[in-house]
């Protein structure tokens, strides 16, 4: 038998959580043979809720579930961590500035970084899904110094699949037949989903829609404000479209892209496209064995260019701010 996979999920009792937790426990996140302990971080006024949610996954009767460990101290929840799914985080709320949502992000990721620092195992996997996701991965790395930086992932998997189902729905493909869509950038309002390498049922996907004007003011920012489009419609977010990307995003991560294909990461950045070294931004990615690569040697036209600077703007506005605060 396999000895389990550990899988750390913090803010366990959220929305997000509460999507996430069941499928992590039936296979979803790392296959069906894979045994997996979890190991729940929650604030000590959301613990009781934890274990309400625990109980719950033991009543399931997953055969792949080994174990389900609650704590409010990440030292614990970190240790032996082979997985981290940093859900967690703290919202804006209204009337609050950038520096005061930052800096109260700072608080929960700056510790749960040194946390995955001092105990994780050394295979440690990261993945950040708390808003603002990208600076919160940044922030939680730099206070990581022993593990490899391109451990510290963030989530724009979301917009991805988003975008592919929107390209998919313009073009009359199933979602299946569309590859090679990329998310570049910030997870923010500014990300730009990019179809000119994309391909729909095997041809080029900018060609086969031909129309700028559907590209620049219907498909991105649809994409770009789903989840106001969601909250609006059902009266809350987008807890289960966010939990299947962070499985997707993990899965992916860990098992590979398919031949012919790629996907997005926000992760940090080589320098590669003119992104500052550093810097976690969404990139087209193939992934093999565990490990990513950035998909190289793309023509950015100037359409791209400039919502692709655009984004990365705003993440470097972000770095200074929290290098300000002294959070990395
Ligand atoms: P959710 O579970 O709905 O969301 C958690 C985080 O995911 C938020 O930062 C949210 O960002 C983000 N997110 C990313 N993508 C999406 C998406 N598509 N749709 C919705 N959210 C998205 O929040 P809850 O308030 O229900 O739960 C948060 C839990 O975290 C609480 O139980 C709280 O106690 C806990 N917590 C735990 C901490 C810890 O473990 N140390 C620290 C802080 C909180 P956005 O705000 O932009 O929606």
């Amino acid at each position: 038998t396999r000895t389990p996979v550990n899988v750390t999920v913090t803010g366990a009792a959220g929305q997000i959580g509460y999507a996430l937790l069941f499928r992590i426990a039936s296979g979803h996140l790392l296959g069906a043979d894979v045994p997996v302990k979890l190991r729940l971080l929650e604030i000590p006024q959301a613990v009781k809720a934890a274990e309400g949610t625990a109980m719950e996954l033991d009543d399931c009767a997953f055969p792949l579930l080994q174990g389900i460990d609650i704590a409010d101290d990440p030292n614990v929840a970190f240790d032996g961590a082979n997985i981290a799914l940093l859900v967690g985080a703290r919202p804006r709320t209204k009337g609050m500035e950038r520096g005061d949502l930052l800096e109260a992000n700072g608080g929960i990721f700056k510790p749960q970084g040194k946390a995955i620092n001092d105990h994780a195992a050394d295979d440690i996997k990261v993945l950040v899904v708390g808003n603002p996701a990208n600076t919160n991965a940044r922030i939680a790395q730099a206070a990581a110094p022993d593990v490899p930086i391109e451990r510290f992932t963030a989530m724009t998997r979301l917009d991805h699949n988003r975008a592919v189902t929107q390209l998919a729905k313009k073009t009359g493909v199933s979602v299946s037949d569309v590859k090679k869509l990329t998310i570049w950038g910030n997870h923010s309002a500014t990300q730009y989903p990019d179809i000119f390498h994309a391909e729909v049922a095997g041809k080029n996907a900018a060609e086969a829609v031909n129309d700028e004007a559907w590209l620049a003011d219907t498909f991105i920012p649809t994409v770009a404000k789903r989840g106001a489009a969601i909250i609006e419609a059902r009266g809350a977010s987008s807890a289960a479209s966010a939990a299947n990307a962070a499985i997707d995003h993990v899965h992916t991560w860990v098992n590979g892209t398919a031949a012919g294909d790629w996907t997005s990461m926000g992760i940090p950045s080589d320098g590669s496209y003119g992104v500052p070294e550093g810097i976690i931004s969404s990139f087209p990615v193939t992934t093999k064995d565990g490990k990513y690569e950035i998909v190289q040697g793309l023509e950015i036209n100037d359409f791209s260019r400039q919502r692709i600077d655009a984004s990365v703007a705003e993440l470097v506005e972000e770095r200074e701010a929290v290098k300000g605060l002294g959070l990395i």
